[in-house]
């Protein structure tokens, strides 16, 4: 039974979160939406454990899936970076904000990169592509993620400063847009950098936040150094290019990591 208490565990986590969000706001959409993650998370985490190879893909669908048709199209909630400044600016703490909080500034202290691995919409189609394994070396272009950064910080601080009306519309057709631009995006560089996350490394807003605070992350994954042979397979399969054999938190990449757990299921010494 020792093996299941991680999925338990998790599951206890976001339900403590489901429900004191729900009493202390006062919405029962809280205690539903977190409680509905928490079991897809805690569902994969079994099935991990299970050694079932999708285990990650059936999380990351069924948080992806909800987040976008539910929480974007149906309830007109933008969950972009946009929507995020959008609910700052208007001082409200509400689902976007929310979102940003747990899973992209101070989640990241605790479960690094788990967002990108196991719940993002946009990773979800991306990761659908050939290019699993990149099959060219990283590029040095990273400094496009501030540019995007800005943009939208620019795009919706401008909404603000004109007093123009009805943002919550804009806001909700910036989604739509923001979405296929991200996606053509996306499919564009997987295929001309032959890497399916070619997107997160050099494009995504988010990783201006997600970097640097999963640079703390409690959840790592370490190397064994007594059972390492050096073979260097889980560098050479890692999507994120992180030299996960190096064990400091400065290691080449280390903020990179998504925890897709591709390193661990496919060391040949259980160094991982
Ligand atoms: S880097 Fe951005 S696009 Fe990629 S998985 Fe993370 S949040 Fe999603
Ligand atoms: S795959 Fe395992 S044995 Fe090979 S270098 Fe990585 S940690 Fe070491
Ligand atoms: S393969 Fe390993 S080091 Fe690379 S992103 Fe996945 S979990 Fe992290």
């Amino acid at each position: 039974m020792k093996k299941y208490f991680p999925p338990i565990f998790m599951f206890v986590i976001f339900e403590a979160v489901a429900i004191t969000l729900w009493l202390t706001k006062d919405n029962l959409f809280y205690l539903f939406n977190f409680s509905y993650i928490g079991f897809a998370v805690s569902l994969g985490v079994f099935l991990f454990i299970k050694k079932y190879k999708y285990a990650r893909r059936i999380t990351q669908l069924m948080v992806g899936l909800y987040m976008l048709v539910y929480l974007g199209i149906i309830s007109n909630e933008n969950m972009q970076i946009e929507g995020f400044w959008y609910y700052l600016f208007t001082g409200v703490f509400e689902a976007a904000t929310i979102h940003y909080a747990v899973a992209k500034i101070f989640g990241p202290l605790i479960f690094g990169r788990g967002w990108c691995g196991y719940a993002c919409w946009t990773a979800m189609v991306l990761d659908f592509l050939p290019y699993k394994v990149p099959k060219e070396p990283r590029k040095k272009i990273g400094w496009i993620r501030y540019i995007t950064f800005a943009i939208a910080l620019v795009f919706v601080a401008a909404l603000f400063l004109a007093k123009v009306g009805n943002i919550e519309r804009i806001m909700f057709w910036a989604f739509i847009i923001g979405n296929v631009v991200y996606y053509a995006v996306g499919i564009i560089l997987a295929f001309a950098f032959k890497d399916n996350r070619a997107f997160c490394k050099y494009i995504c807003p988010i990783t201006v936040f997600l970097k640097p605070m999963s640079y703390f992350s409690l959840i790592r994954i370490k190397c064994d150094k007594e059972k390492c042979i050096s073979c260097g397979k889980c560098e050479r399969i890692c999507p994120m290019n992180v030299k996960v054999t190096d064990n400091s938190r400065r290691r080449e990449n280390g903020t990179e990591c998504i925890l897709c757990m591709e390193c661990t299921m496919n060391c040949p010494k259980d160094a991982l």
